[in-house]
């Protein structure tokens, strides 16, 4: 028996000797398929034929996915994930995961202040908000001493967006030299914060982001992610903190 909680545990495990279902069609597979993130085999064909959740990649069907929502501004997101979405209706769950942020931030020697406001958005007002920047797939910012973020993705999205946006509000706050700050640095530091938050959470959905951030392929948030990683391996927190407070780049 290859099945665990009714799912497929992972791609080795659907393999020879057994027979395989199809977590999509729910017949034989026979040839090559495809397993995803989440350990489901299904036929290669049907990433053609329906839309994959912008949140975990699943392919949306009624057999694994349980079908899925469109919100108004296009998303495609899965009934898993939306399950678990923070939104306007439980935004109460908006202070709670400001404390898990605190708390992981705390124990790295990144203190917070209190008031920061943390505002829900819809994906026209954060690109009204953003202005200048070109980015299309914007799911939070800061601007000045607020953080605004995107409504209805996933708790652990949420936590991750959170993560980085405080972290800006952070270094707006301490580092004199914020207004000539590479962006790498900004926005590679911001990233770290993502992933040392990430690493503390022991959830399936915060080791596909963190898996999303190493291979980030971007300039700037991918390659400012790893270098800012490197350096914080090597001195530590509080030396790395020193760096920004007083650096415009890695140096
Ligand atoms: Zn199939
Ligand atoms: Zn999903
Ligand atoms: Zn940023």
């Amino acid at each position: 028996m290859i099945i665990s909680n009714g799912l497929p545990l992972h791609g080795e495990c659907c393999g020879i000797g057994y027979s395989i279902t199809c977590n999509i069609c729910q017949k034989e597979i026979t040839g090559t398929y495809s397993v995803d993130y989440w350990g489901n085999c299904f036929h290669t064909e049907h990433s053609k034929e329906y839309p994959k959740c912008e949140y975990c990649g699943r392919i949306i069907s009624k057999s694994m996915t349980k079908g899925s929502k469109k919100y108004d501004d296009g998303r495609d997101i899965c009934s898993i994930c939306l399950a678990l979405t923070i939104n306007t209706i439980n935004a109460r769950s908006i202070q709670q995961c400001y404390e898990i942020v605190s708390n992981i931030f705390g124990y790295y020697g990144i203190t917070l202040d209190k008031n920061i406001p943390i505002k829900l958005s819809n994906k026209q007002e954060l690109k009204d908000l953003q202005q200048k920047r070109k980015s299309n797939d914007v799911l939070g910012l800061a601007s000045g001493d607020e953080v605004y973020i995107l409504t209805g993705m996933p708790i652990v999205l949420f936590i991750k967006v959170l993560a980085h946006e405080l972290m800006h509000v952070w270094t707006y706050r301490n580092c004199p030299n914020i207004k000539d700050m590479n962006s790498r640095l900004c926005e590679g530091t911001a990233n770290l914060a993502s992933y040392l938050t990430l690493i503390q959470i022991k959830d399936n959905y915060a080791k596909l982001f963190i898996d999303s951030l190493m291979n980030d392929p971007d300039k700037i948030y991918g390659d400012g992610f790893r270098l800012a990683l490197q350096r914080y391996k090597r001195a530590g927190m509080k030396k790395y903190l020193q760096m920004l407070k007083q650096y415009n780049d890695f140096y």
